[in-house]
């Protein structure tokens, strides 16, 4: 693993360790992830990168990335509030299978924290939506920032990848932190009962990304 020239927008962060880690999920679908820590990212906190599948899969030009931001009540414990954990299990298969990574991003509730986000639950029982949620506890829609993603990226040598996800946002931040993101792919939607309001306030505020493409 190499870095990169550092450039005004980017600092260079550095593979600090990697690792494997064989996967199963409770459905029985079983990989190995390699897992990637870093030194130098300037949120100072343990992002991690999952490399999956073959890296260097001929068939593809470019790795299959899906930014995941943390989220312990949907990815660990399978709250049925939101789609995260389906999405996170959908994304381990999809990039395993074209080779790529799941960043791991320790930002839960949108960047607000894990209180924050069941205090914005509690008010969504009222009414609210996800995003008025947030405003009302006094933070912005969304707080995510990618800077340490794609500083993770350069750090695995990565300048050219394929965005797993629906979010825009993602890839219009990749962008202007100067990677090059060649196309976004979606993700399946995971309805349920619980999480449905969720979903659609999701869907009412995302304005699709121009260079939206299908995989
Ligand atoms: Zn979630």
């Amino acid at each position: 693993m190499k870095g990169v020239p550092m450039t005004e927008a980017l600092p260079v962060a550095t593979v600090r360790t990697q690792v494997n880690v064989p996967l199963r999920f409770p459905d029985g679908y079983a990989t190995t992830a390699r897992v990637f820590t870093f030194d130098g990212l300037v949120d100072g906190r343990e992002h991690l990168a999952m490399g999956l599948g073959d890296l260097f899969d001929a068939g593809r030009s470019v790795p299959l990335v899906r930014p995941h931001s943390e989220c312990l009540t949907g990815d660990v414990f399978g709250s049925q509030r939101c789609d995260c954990g389906p999405q996170l299990r959908e994304a381990v298969e999809r990039i395993a299978d074209v080779g790529g990574y799941v960043l791991y991003l320790r930002q839960e509730g949108r960047g607000i924290g894990l209180y924050s986000k069941l205090d914005a639950y509690a008010l969504q029982d009222t009414g609210l939506d996800t995003y008025e949620a947030n405003l009302a506890l006094g933070h912005a829609e969304d707080e995510r920032d990618y800077t340490a993603a794609a500083q993770m990226l350069r750090a695995l040598g990565v300048e050219r990848l394929a965005v797993l996800s629906n979010n825009p946002d993602k890839t219009v931040q990749l962008d202007r932190l100067g990677l090059t993101v060649t196309e976004q792919v979606p993700t399946g939607v995971f309805l349920s009962p619980a999480n449905a309001r969720y979903l659609a306030a999701k869907a009412r505020r995302q304005v699709p990304y121009p260079r939206s493409s299908v995989a």
